[in-house]
């Protein structure tokens, strides 16, 4: 018999409005001893049905809904689930040009826990909650009779898995072995992708059509790519007629894929610098060397991981987004990003603001940048945007 979960009163109310997410402060009793990942029966406290959810013994979030409705959570709703999450990826939305594509994203696709990324011909996969990890073999089975796919990968190496009671599993799920490298193309720009070694499934597809406006912004600017990873942005802005690109992380490895991916792109070596380095450090280089920018990209990692690092994580988006505005020549553009999704994007906003007052410069923006559109956020789930960006111009 399914095993039931049942809400204290009044603790339905985000359930109904289709909310995946019941933390354990808000359940009155669980009847039958689910093990963890197992799928519960969600009611209320007068014992109306709400959903069917996975059990998460270990977490804070006890139960993460698969599904509002009376249906079975089997095979089927899996297959179902990503044939609904492709059929959002086909074009206008996701151009034929682009061929590393996001295809599941968690809870936008009403699958907590399970990441699909689409490299070429094969599929990497994260799974981070328990109930993803208790369906991986169907949700795994359930790709590739969906997908033409080489080979499917997991990478489920993520520091959340600890919260959940899990271990990390890296390895082959189904198919053939993927080589190293993978080349991808996005939005006709060459990248090599290395899944296995790469951060999160190897690539930041979250960014492509930011890259693809930094692209057209760039003729013949002096452009400055900070936390240029394997080099998203700075291969864009070359292959848009950027004079010079400086890439710069602290990354070795990182760097080395990006010089591999500018070679991809037939770049002349006289046109970029590599530059291994700390961004907080080499911004003060640059502006006591007098050093201009006519582009700035700010891309960092996540500062604000929880709520209680937020006023730190400000400083330190203020503190480069102020330096940045410093070393960008009039009518200098900066493309600035945060990937945090605890930093709301007013806020944001507001600390580009500060860093303005503060760098003594009149910034004015021109566009509000977010995540793309194979990353899309379910109405009921509004945590599932955590990309925000602003394209301001200095004047
Ligand atoms: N812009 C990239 C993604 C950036 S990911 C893209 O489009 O693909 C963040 C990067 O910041 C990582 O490569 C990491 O190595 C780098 N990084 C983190 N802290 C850094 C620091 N203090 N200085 C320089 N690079 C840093």
């Amino acid at each position: 018999m399914i095993k039931q979960v049942i809400l204290k009163q009044g603790r339905e109310k985000s359930v109904i409005r289709r909310h995946p997410w019941i933390f354990t402060g808000a359940i009155q009793k669980v009847v039958g001893s689910p093990e963890q990942g197992e799928t519960v029966e969600l009611l209320s406290a007068g014992g109306q049905f709400l959903g069917r959810g996975a059990w998460s013994p270990q977490s804070q979030m006890a139960v993460r809904m698969w599904s509002f409705m009376e249906e079975q959570i089997d095979l089927d709703f899996f297959k179902r689930k990503i044939r609904e999450a492709i059929v959002l990826r086909n074009p206008p939305v996701i151009s034929d040009e682009t061929t590393g594509v996001r295809l599941i994203h968690s809870e936008s696709d009403g699958l907590p826990g399970v990441t699909v990324d689409r490299y070429g011909e094969y599929l990497i996969c994260q799974f981070s909650t328990a109930g993803a990890g208790y369906w991986k073999k169907s949700i795994v089975d359930a790709l590739h009779n969906n997908i033409s796919c080489k080979g499917i990968f997991e990478r489920s190496d993520l520091s959340v898995l600890k919260k959940e009671g899990m271990g990390e599993s890296i390895g082959m799920l189904w198919g053939e072995d993927p080589p190293e490298v993978i080349e991808i193309v996005e939005d006709g720009r060459k990248f090599g992708v290395n899944i296995r070694a790469g951060h999160k499934t190897g690539f930041y597809l979250d960014q492509r059509e930011n890259r693809s406006l930094v692209n057209s912004c760039s003729k013949d600017r002096e452009v400055l790519d900070c936390f240029s990873y394997t080099g998203g942005f700075g291969v864009a802005a070359l292959a848009g007629g950027a004079r010079h690109v400086t890439l710069l992380d602290s990354s070795g490895p990182s760097l080395s894929q990006a010089h591999s991916n500018i070679q991809l792109n037939n770049i002349p070596e006289d046109r970029y610098t590599l530059l291994e380095a700390d961004v907080f450090q080499t911004l003060r280089k640059f502006r006591a060397e007098n050093r201009r920018f006519d582009l700035i990209i700010l891309d960092p990692p996540k500062f604000v991981e929880s709520r209680n690092q937020i006023d730190k994580g400000a400083r330190a988006y203020k503190d480069i987004n102020m330096i940045a505005m410093q070393i960008l020549n009039p009518g200098g553009l900066l493309f600035t990003f945060s990937c945090s999704g605890h930093m709301e994007d007013l806020l944001f906003q507001k600390i580009v603001a500060d860093a303005a007052l503060d760098a003594l410069r009149e910034m004015k923006i021109l566009r509000w940048l977010s995540q793309a559109p194979d990353h899309p956020v379910i109405t009921s789930f509004p945590e599932g945007k955590y990309l925000k960006g602003l394209m301001a111009i200095a004047t």
